[in-house]
């Protein structure tokens, strides 16, 4: 196997150091956070604590932040209870068409269940606008859900400017915010969006998978999705994942004390879209991303899935779009309304703060290689 040369961050990160200690740590104190006995207090106390780190992180206080088993729970929980938080209101739900299908599949069960579902539509770029939301907003509207991050394009979603203008036309609207990619990847912290509900998940963090978290606005009275022993103030039982807790805790803190990690990333996403452009002519950039960590490009006509596993074969990681589309064309792009040969060619590249330019030298000889070995279709 050659040695792994990784730019796919955003389909999930590398394990930090800090993480796994603090998850060594926390099974070998095997205790139940909800036993009486000191040994579970301990794990509780434990538990609390790391509740303030992440707390800390999202940039809101402990009582606010609920464990949870992934983004995807999280996105199905906010959407699904936050609906019925708000039935009295009506049975009109907002969302954008470029969100993650943990929100869109999650939105299109609701539709089959009698919602009514609004899907705004991205421009060439990627963009979303206020004036879009605020058109499509109704009496009747119960819930906006929408993404911070693009975890495609790396375009940054305007979600304060959004909240303003729900909250404007009707206070009483819940506004959810997956912010899967946005978690720490944003100078300000997520709670200060305004957003009532806002998703993260750890192993997008250089956390463990297994294990994310809910923001749940204090004030808010979102009823649990699951249902059971009662943990997390009632609002998700299941036995506290306590190895995946703290290790989701220790990324943050470990995240949070990399002060340069942004410009770190941004630098050398630019350097190697810089470098790629000019070592590829027929590249053309899909979105350069507001996110430091992620932009889009496409060869096109060519094939992606092929130029994926040409560069996987040599150690190299990047990806067609999300890794949740497995081969299908990816519904971001489409929804962008790029050509065909854009959409077959498409590929995105992510990275980290730890990111190098020998790295991105790799990639970009191995992109350059492959595609002067494999042939276009223009149809
Ligand atoms: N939302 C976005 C924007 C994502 O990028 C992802 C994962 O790629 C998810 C939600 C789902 O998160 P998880 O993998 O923790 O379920």
């Amino acid at each position: 196997m050659n040695t792994l040369t990784y730019f796919d961050y955003a389909a999930t990160t590398p394990l930090r150091p800090e993480a796994l200690e603090a998850m060594a740590a926390a099974l070998a104190h095997f205790g139940n956070p909800s036993s009486r006995y000191a040994y579970g207090r301990e794990a509780a106390h434990r538990v609390k604590e790391h509740r303030e780190t992440v707390a800390r992180a999202l940039g809101c206080a402990p009582g606010e932040v609920f464990f949870t088993s992934c983004g995807t729970e999280g996105d199905n929980w906010a959407i699904r209870k936050g609906v019925e938080l708000g039935r009295r209101r009506g049975r009109h739900i907002v969302t954008t068409a470029v969100e993650h299908a943990a929100v869109l599949e999650t939105c299109r069960d609701l539709e089959r269940q009698g919602y009514e579902l609004t899907c705004l539509r991205p421009d060439r770029q990627g963009r979303i606008g206020v004036e879009q939301l605020r058109a499509a907003l109704r009496p009747d509207t119960a819930l906006v859900s929408m993404m911070l991050m693009n975890n495609e394009t790396g375009v940054v979603l305007p979600v304060a400017d959004c909240v303003r203008a729900v909250k404007a036309f009707d206070p009483g609207i819940l506004f959810h915010c997956d912010a899967v990619q946005g978690f720490l990847k944003l100078p300000d912290p997520l709670a200060a969006t305004g957003a009532d509900l806002i998703t993260v998940s750890g192993h997008k963090v250089g956390g463990p998978k297994g294990v994310g978290a809910l923001y749940v606005k204090k004030g808010v009275r979102l009823a649990p999705l699951l249902t059971g022993g009662g943990q997390e103030e009632g609002l998700r039982s299941g036995t506290e994942a306590t190895a995946q807790i703290a290790g989701f805790a220790a990324a943050c803190q470990a995240v949070m004390a990399d002060t340069g990690r942004l410009e770190r990333t941004a630098a050398v996403k630019a350097y190697t879209l810089e470098r790629l452009q000019a070592a590829i002519p027929a590249l053309e950039v899909i979105s350069p991303g507001d996110a430091p960590h992620i932009c889009a490009v496409t060869l096109p006509g060519y094939p992606s899935e092929v130029l994926v596993r040409v560069l996987g074969d040599q150690g190299i990681c990047i990806s067609s779009g999300s890794a949740c589309h497995k081969g299908k064309p990816s519904h971001v792009f489409a929804a962008m309304g790029l050509p065909r040969p854009w959409l077959s060619g498409a590929l995105r590249l992510s990275f980290a703060p730890d990111s190098t330019r020998e790295e991105a030298d790799r990639l970009i000889a191995a992109l350059t290689q492959a595609s002067q070995s494999i042939f276009p279709t223009m149809s």
